[in-house]
């Protein structure tokens, strides 16, 4: 992402709340105004603590996931400085007796899981909680439910905090509070307080929904305004057991954050650590504070005097703060910078040309055509994850795979459009198709019976075979089509057929194009207006609709021209479109020897230098995908602008080139792959050297390759 755009407003918010966390615990203005201190401390102040969680669930929750390895790593780094937190505040506890209470050991865990072993520390394990806690109901059951159900803990807690007036009315209610706070002595937590924000902030960065500054600033002043009265009245009528949730808190922060996310710019990442450390140090500040005053005999000044007494506390926090983050930059050890995932060879992919790439192949297509990404084989290799949820973003609705484990997987990312299995699945997995919402391709018709056997409604779309001969039911028969539109446990949602010569313009191939379509559309013709009332129809790939563009079918399966390349390099097709390659394949030098004229290289001694040479070592071998067959005079890569043959034969995990004539050195990248405008080593004329089309090259990418995002 452009540094410019990013979301500097949330980095920047961080200082002055946490500034506003030590008002809570100092009352600043408690020398001037009560109100005005409560209007502060307990009002404005409450906004802070929800900010912090909010940012935390923007940058971690979202539907789409690959793994959970985000949240272990939130978990872990806040479990740790939770950890430190604890230590750090061992003395304080300790002067205060803690320690020396009844029912110790059942305290000591309550604390420790939901109150924090100091007040303030509280945030800590209340992140981890709400931030697990949402992670899950996010994922599992989408935005609206985790709204609801968050919210309406939201609302239990708000009758244990501020509107526990109302509750301590009711004995039945009460009671239940009573439970409560035996295991936590405050509903504002990890369960009822924390998960809202964590999925609002989530809410926010998936969804990528934004007011306008005008309206975000109206939102905000509008719902601020409508929690002070709603404060202010419970307050006077001290409905307030504690005074952290307010009704009117949700929409305040909500449109607070819509505010900060206009100030985009550079981030600055630092002042998140800062602020945390103020956040944790203050406490301790404000001991320190009170020990100088009371030493130095200037106790009214600086303790008395509630707003002096903030000032300096920020003061020596900050300061302390700076220091800490100062002193931890220059002395801890340092470990240079590593990206694990371009240390070998990795897959870089350019999303903004995907992007483009499925903008420009629906404004080919009628307007109510809709394009069906076919996402294979890992994307044809340029990863299903960051693919499919780069395209759903993006507005498309429908995907293809080959198999129903490629379908699961999508589910599991947080895919919701339809998902067509276009291959086999045994009928055995029935439950599991219907289970992840798949479309099934009936393969044939007998298949079509035995899935219809297996007793669980299935939703299918009917293969049609009109020449190919792989997949599909015959085109002559459409009473055995029918006869599936009758099957009690199949539900038809699409007939399709695929054409086997629709990327050759030869006048041979194209009029066997031409009666396979006439072949489809006299099927569907037969079936008649009543079948066909709700299925969709579709029978072009990517060549299909760069040929024959001018076929009115309900979607358009789009596989290689998506990824912005031909099959062959120079493929002359009848729509000629601006689509851009989105993959490249990178790898990089980690050795570079001298090889004296007459030795030979690698494996069967196929490549003899001819002169004293430079050979490099590149870690990408046919195991990643590299075409065996581009072994010798066939392949090349780019190093440093510079194209260098590969010498002798492609190895499982390795291959050499030849850099005599460059200055390539160990570390710099090398490009197998590229997907830059000129066509030096684009996807097709890499994969025609190797004796293949690019759908296979791409395709065969080695799993063990990490995805880059450019
Ligand atoms: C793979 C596949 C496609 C996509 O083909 P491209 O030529 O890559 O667009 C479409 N339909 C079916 C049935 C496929 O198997």
């Amino acid at each position: 992402m452009n540094n410019k755009n990013e979301f500097a407003g949330i980095d920047y918010f961080r200082l002055p709340a946490a500034l506003l966390v030590i008002a809570i615990h100092t009352s600043p203005l408690a020398v001037i105004s009560e109100t005005g201190d409560f209007i502060l401390t307990r009002v404005a102040a409450r906004t802070a603590v929800p900010f912090f969680f909010m940012t935390s669930g923007f940058f971690l929750i979202s539907r789409y996931t690959k793994d959970y390895t985000k949240l272990a790593a939130f978990i872990k780094k806040i479990l740790l400085i939770y950890g430190a937190a604890v230590l750090l505040y061992i003395p304080v506890n300790i002067y205060n007796g803690y320690f020396l209470q009844k029912n110790l050991l059942p305290n000591l865990i309550k604390d420790l899981v939901s109150d924090g072993t100091l007040y303030h520390l509280w945030y800590l394990p209340a992140s981890v909680t709400g931030a697990a806690f949402a992670w899950y109901l996010v994922k599992k059951c989408g935005y609206f439910t985790a709204f609801i159900v968050t919210v309406l803990l939201y609302l239990t807690g708000l009758f244990g905090d501020s509107y526990y007036g109302i509750a301590a009315r009711l004995p039945a209610i009460k009671g239940f509070y009573g439970l409560l706070f035996q295991v936590s002595d405050y509903t504002r937590n990890g369960i009822f307080f924390a998960p809202v924000f964590f999925v609002l902030g989530g809410f926010l960065a998936d969804s990528g929904y934004r007011h306008t500054l005008k309206k975000s600033m109206s939102g905000f002043a509008a719902s601020f305004m409508l929690m002070l009265m709603e404060a202010l009245t419970l307050h006077h009528f001290r409905m307030q057991r504690h005074d952290s949730m307010y009704l009117f808190l949700l929409p305040c922060m909500y449109f607070l954050f819509q505010v900060l996310l206009h100030f985009r710019g550079k981030r600055l990442k630092r002042l998140g650590m800062i602020s945390l450390v103020i956040y944790i140090i203050h406490p301790m500040m404000i001991i320190v504070v009170r020990m100088i005053a009371g030493l130095l005999h200037v106790k009214s000044l600086l303790v008395d005097n509630s707003l002096l007494h903030y000032v300096v506390v920020c003061l020596l926090s900050v300061w302390f703060s700076l220091v800490a983050n100062l002193l931890w930059e220059k002395y801890s050890p340092k470990k240079k910078k590593h990206n694990k995932n371009t240390e070998r060879t990795w897959i870089e992919i350019n999303l903004e040309n995907l992007e483009h790439n499925a903008e420009v192949l629906k404004a080919a297509m009628p307007a109510d055509c809709e394009l069906m990404a076919v996402v294979k084989a890992h994307a044809y290799g340029h990863g299903d994850f960051e693919t499919a949820v780069c395209l759903e973003k993006t507005g498309v609705r429908a995907f293809a795979v080959a198999t129903i484990n490629e379908g699961i997987r999508l589910r599991k990312y947080g895919i919701r459009g339809e998902i067509l299995v276009l291959g086999y699945t045994d009928v055995c997995r029935a439950g599991e198709l219907k289970k992840y919402g798949l479309i099934q391709t009936l393969v044939d018709f007998s298949y079509a019976s035995a899935l219809n056997e297996q007793g669980v409604t299935v939703w299918a779309h009917i293969k049609i075979d009109t020449g190919m001969h792989r997949l599909g039911m015959p085109w002559e028969k459409p009473s055995d089509v029918k006869l599936v539109f009758a099957m009690k446990n199949i539900r038809v949602l699409g007939i399709y057929t695929h054409l086997c010569c629709s990327d050759s313009r030869e006048p041979e191939d194209v009029s066997f194009t031409e009666i396979q379509l006439k072949r489809f559309f006299g099927l569907t013709d037969a079936l008649g207006k009543t079948f066909l009332k709700d299925v969709k129809l579709h029978v072009q790939s990517s060549y299909g609709i760069l040929n024959y563009p001018e076929i009115h079918c309900h979607y358009v399966r789009a596989g290689i021209a998506l990824y912005g390349v031909s099959s062959l390099p120079d493929h002359k097709t009848k729509l000629s479109l601006d689509l851009r390659p989105v993959l490249s394949l990178k790898s990089r030098v980690v050795l570079v020897r001298d090889v004296k004229k007459g030795e030979s290289v690698g494996y069967g001694r196929k490549f003899k230098a001819e002169r004293d040479s430079r050979i490099a070592i590149l870690p990408a071998g046919y195991a990643d995908g590299v075409p065996g067959s581009l072994s010798g005079p066939n392949g090349s890569v780019l190093i440093g602008g510079k194209q260098v043959p590969v010498i002798g034969r492609i190895c499982m995990d390795q291959l050499a080139v030849d850099i005599t004539d460059t200055e390539a050195e160990v570390g710099d990248e090398a490009v197998l792959v590229c997907a830059g405008n000129n066509n030096i080593l684009s996807a097709s004329s890499v994969a025609e050297n190797s004796g293949s089309i690019s759908n296979e090259l791409l395709s065969r990418l080695g799993e063990r390759l990490p995805v880059v995002v450019k």
